[in-house]
């Protein structure tokens, strides 16, 4: 078999520009003046500052681990839905994904985008659905990430479930494009961003699908979870069991056409655990490098977000399955990005 392709399917830009943040805390500064604040143009960021921001990072990482191509998004952290209005939201999310295209026109073989949407808490998901097309049409997207708590941590919308966010839904199978559902920062004290808001939350969105009939109305819709999913796989057995008392389908049938878990799980006995309990088919690898967790494991001597090691070093996936995680899998979930290639290879 030949080598397979390494797409790390979750990846974000958190190495942009100081611009950037300096334009976003203007923005903020400004929220009950907006007439005041920065217009998206006054934003300058040259071609050479972004290359020099991946080429350092990410770019160099990539080349080190051996990873050939990733899904790139906004920093997910930095998406702050909760922050102002949907104005506040749209001008930020044009702006940061703008940026993720430019990333991806100066390095075409290594990154492809997915848009972050202009959520806003208590506003219909309808409002997003010009950005979505936008970066999807325009800037050859592949991908969304869908926040599914705008508020930062208090929960005010909807399950996904609901018809609430069926217009988005309605976009991504006419586009046959996945979201991945990505919360962003907490603002709810109780929950630390990285280690509670975003496990409790791939938890959440797939106990939400688990007790509905979602994937009845859009068969081919699908969800990426991401960190592993959650707690999802470490207590499947809970899940089965539940859905068993709920008289759903078995979990296979009722949501593992649509859903599917990435490897960004900083350890090997929890990836020796994600491939023994998952399907294989279900599993897309990634590793969210440079993204929460940046240090080096004192028990291995690596990174702790060098996770195609652990895919490497596992003893239970044939080399037919570690294609499937670092290639195929992406290939059938994202067909945006099997096109893109394809493409290229012609
Ligand atoms: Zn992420």
């Amino acid at each position: 078999m030949n080598q397979p392709l390494v797409i790390d399917c979750h990846g974000h830009y958190t190495t942009a520009p100081p611009a950037l943040e300096q334009w976003r805390k203007a923005q903020i500064a400004n929220l009950n003046t907006p007439h005041l604040g920065p217009r998206a143009a006054d934003l300058r960021i040259s071609d050479d500052e972004l290359r020099e921001s991946i080429e350092n990072n990410q770019l160099r990482l990539m080349r080190e681990r051996g990873c050939d191509l990733t899904i790139f998004s906004p920093r997910a952290s930095f998406m702050a839905h909760h922050i102002g209005d949907f104005n506040t939201s749209a001008t930020w999310s044009a702006i940061c994904n703008e940026l993720c295209y430019r990333v991806a026109q100066l390095f075409p073989d290594h990154f492809i985008g997915a848009a972050m949407l202009p959520q806003s808490p208590g506003v219909d998901p309808r409002t997003c659905i010009a950005e979505l097309e936008k970066c999807i049409t325009q800037y050859g997207n592949v991908g969304i990430n869908l926040n599914p708590d705008p508020s930062g941590g208090f929960w005010t919308s909807p399950p996904l479930s609901d018809r609430h966010w069926y217009p988005i839904y309605e976009k991504m199978v006419e586009y046959d494009v996945p979201a991945m559902i990505h919360v962003s920062t907490s603002c709810n004290s109780c929950f630390h961003t990285t280690g509670a808001h975003y496990l409790n939350a791939d938890t959440t969105a797939f106990m939400q699908c688990l007790t509905s009939d979602l994937f009845s109305d859009f068969p081919t819709l699908r969800f990426l979870i991401p960190h592993g999913g959650g707690a999802v796989p470490y207590h499947w057995g809970r899940f089965r069991g539940l859905a068993q008392e709920m008289k759903k389908p078995l979990l296979q049938e009722h949501l593992l056409k649509n859903i599917f878990f990435d490897t960004c799980v900083y350890h090997q006995p929890g990836i020796d655990l994600l491939t023994r309990v998952i399907p294989v088919d279900n599993i897309l690898f990634a590793s969210e490098m440079i993204g929460a967790v940046r240090g080096i494991d004192p028990e291995t001597g690596h990174y702790y977000d060098d996770t195609k090691r652990y895919i490497e070093a596992s003893t239970q996936l044939t080399a037919a399955e570690k294609y499937q995680i670092y290639e195929g899998n992406a290939r059938r979930v994202f067909p945006r990005l099997d096109a893109a290639l394809n493409a290229r290879a012609e």
